[in-house]
């Protein structure tokens, strides 16, 4: 079933679930157990992240297949179309296709650390930016896949070494040709700044569409290292004001740290669903493959909790290899 379709057909706010594919068979195992029990949770739609350059092909493929098979849920798969060659992009379609995967994250990739974007380009100059990925989809497959394409909310990163400011409106352009080349969905990159969330909503709504879902993603903080890590890395601010929320002297105490990351995952939900009015439908999860936080988020939210309702858990959180 096609993303925008279910988007459209639902009436109650939801989310949706992102997770990688465990390195190990044990991890597999695991990650899939854990999918079955995540789809209590009811979420619109989980997604299989794509190793750039085609790194994770073969595991990303097998676990978008068993994904769907386990959980029931629509699959989508993330697919990268720089740093590689065309044939792995026209085998991850077809396969795709042949295991009734009917929804693909279209997106540029990074580079290799360490590697310029130039060199990195050599191996296949069809694809230069995810805009060509959804043109190749859309042309290749008509309406067979729903795709989906990347957005930042506070601005791709792209640049900032040559000083150029991280700035949302500098994308806004590229963002709306992806838009007008067909996609028919938009996850954003994890923020932990709701106001800068809003701003963008607006922008968006404004000057690229009122039609497609804009879906915003957000990862649960489960240690304050992480956290930080996971911020810089996704060049998403902390606002003071969550920053102040951890004093020292609980920062490596993962448990408190955890209850606090709860807390305000809760209220960026809650304040994102009201202050769009629920135009906001669907609430995109980067799990990291860990399934407490979540669905304590799920249990405490106000726009989600009417989901679970009583519905009790005790779930233990594996890491993503499958140790406790
Ligand atoms: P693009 O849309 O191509 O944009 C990349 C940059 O180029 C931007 O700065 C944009 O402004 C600029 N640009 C775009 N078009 C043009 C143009 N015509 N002329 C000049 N500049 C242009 N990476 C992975 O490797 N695997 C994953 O599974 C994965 N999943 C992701 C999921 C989400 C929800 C998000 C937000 C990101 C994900 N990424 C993933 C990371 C992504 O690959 C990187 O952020 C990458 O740097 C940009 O990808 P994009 O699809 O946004 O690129």
């Amino acid at each position: 079933m096609h993303i925008n379709e279910l988007y459209n057909g639902r009436k109650n706010p939801s989310l949706s679930l992102e997770f990688f594919p465990p390195k190990t068979e044990m991890g597999k195992r695991n990650l899939l157990e854990r999918m079955e029990r995540m789809s209590a949770l009811d979420p619109l739609f989980i997604t299989v992240t794509w190793g750039a350059g085609g790194t994770t092909a073969d595991k990303s493929l097998e676990l978008a297949s068993l994904a769907q098979k386990v959980s029931n849920l629509p699959v989508c798969m993330h697919l990268t179309c720089t740093n590689m060659d065309k044939s792995v992009i026209d085998d991850a379609l077809e396969k795709c296709q042949n295991a009734g995967i009917k929804n693909i994250l279209a997106l540029r990739g990074d580079p290799p650390i360490g590697e310029d974007w130039t060199s990195s380009q050599t191996k296949n100059s069809e694809f230069k930016y995810a805009v060509d990925l959804v043109r190749y989809i859309k042309n290749k497959y008509g309406s067979e896949f729903c795709v989906g394409v990347a957005a930042y909310p506070e601005g791709h990163c792209e640049g900032e070494a040559e000083g150029q400011e991280q700035n949302p409106s500098k994308d806004l352009p590229f963002l709306k040709e992806k838009v007008d080349a067909g996609a028919d969905f938009v996850i954003t990159q994890l923020f932990y700044d709701v106001d800068k969330f809003l701003d963008f909503e607006k922008l968006f709504t404004e000057k690229i569409s009122n039609q497609i879902p804009l879906i915003p993603g957000l990862m649960p903080i489960n240690s304050y290292l992480l956290f930080h890590r996971a911020a810089k890395l996704s060049h998403a601010s902390i606002p003071e004001d969550i920053l102040k929320r951890f004093p020292q002297d609980i920062q490596l105490d993962d448990n408190k740290v955890k209850s606090i990351g709860i807390e305000i995952l809760v209220e960026m939900v809650d304040k994102v669903f009201k202050e769009t009015n629920g135009r906001i439908k669907c609430f995109h999860f980067y799990t990291l493959n860990l399934e407490k936080a979540i669905a304590q988020i799920v249990t405490r939210s106000k726009t989600l909790n009417y989901i679970l309702e009583d519905d009790s858990r005790d779930d233990q959180d594996i890491d993503a290899d499958g140790d406790v």
